[in-house]
């Protein structure tokens, strides 16, 4: 089984970029009444405490989450929209009067917080020990947040599964895919997973988030995912964020997230919140991030 763990990386600086952007994309899909199938291809274990073993020995969500909360307390005025609510998502599980930061919510818990009742929530982990944290904490937090919202959960290979939930049946769909490219064949994986789910279901949003390492499978991924969007005529949203240099890091500098059939205005808002990201973010001169689309 793999060794990858999410609660070593949870509230990164990868985090902070993949969680606010699907906060926003998902708040803008749900300006329509009509439900939405939201689909996480790689749950993860849904909830992370950041004083847990994992996360103390990383310290990444010091660089990420941590530090973005430091520099909103020290730069009140200008906050963007997408930054507030992603930090009131995170307050649902932490001490709202001492504002410290404890406990991290992941993609999983992210959407269930922000579900609609006509929403469908379909979660997809394989690893044998986050899976079943996954059941716990969702189970918990349904009672607690969401009753009588439909949420699924399947101990199963993500890339495959996902075309089996497509199209949905309201004809609205958010899905996720967010591996770990612990496996050097995910970057594969990722575009075949999307050719199938594309050929069942054209008209979905698909987040995909990406690592920007110095590797070649890594650096070919965005223009593969780019080539694959403009052969079946897809608009596309990239936006990068890159926090210090990679020379100098031995871990991840920076990351993306690739967005197909991204909703109307994604691109406005991500335009407030990126160079906000990076000014709270940013640790040297390599520190940037990009944004573009194409219809
Ligand atoms: N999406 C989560 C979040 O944002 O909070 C983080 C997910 S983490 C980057 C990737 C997860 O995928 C890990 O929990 C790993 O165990 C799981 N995983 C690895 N291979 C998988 C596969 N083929 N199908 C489903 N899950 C997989």
């Amino acid at each position: 089984m793999f060794s990858y763990r999410h609660a070593f990386h949870a509230g990164n600086h990868a985090d902070v970029l993949k969680h606010i952007t699907l906060l926003i994309g998902l708040n803008l899909l749900q300006k329509k009444e009509i439900g939405i199938s939201l689909i996480d291809t790689h749950a993860g274990a849904g909830i992370y405490n950041l004083e847990s073993e994992y996360a103390i020995k990383s310290e990444e969500a010091i660089e990420g989450v941590l530090r973005l909360a430091t520099y909103c307390a020290e730069n009140p005025d200008g906050i963007p929209e997408g930054v507030i609510n992603y930090f009131k998502e995170i307050g649902h599980l932490n001490n709202q009067k001492t504002k410290s930061i404890k406990t991290y919510p992941g993609s999983s818990q992210l959407m269930l917080q922000a579900m609609r009742v006509q929403d469908q929530l379909k979660l997809i982990e394989l690893h044998t020990t986050d899976y079943p944290n996954l059941v716990e904490n969702m189970t918990v937090s349904q009672s607690a947040y969401r009753p009588k919202r439909s949420v699924q959960m399947y101990q199963k290979d993500g890339f495959t599964q996902l075309k089996a939930f497509l199209p949905p049946p309201t004809r609205r769909g958010l899905c996720l895919i967010d591996p770990s490219y612990e496996n050097k064949d995910d970057y594969q994986f990722v575009l075949s997973a999307l050719r199938d789910s594309i050929k069942r279901f054209a008209t979905g949003t698909y987040f995909i988030w990406y690592p920007i390492l110095q590797r070649r499978d890594a650096t070919e991924l965005p223009h593969q995912l780019a080539e694959f969007c403009n052969d079946h005529r897809l608009p596309y949203l990239q936006a990068e964020l890159q926090i210090k240099s990679q020379i100098l890091t031995e871990g991840l500098a920076a990351s993306g997230m690739w967005v197909i059939n991204p909703p109307w205005q994604l691109k406005e808002q991500l335009a407030m919140c990126l160079p906000f990201l990076v000014k709270a973010l940013g640790q040297d001169d390599y520190s940037r991030y990009e944004l573009t689309t194409k219809d």
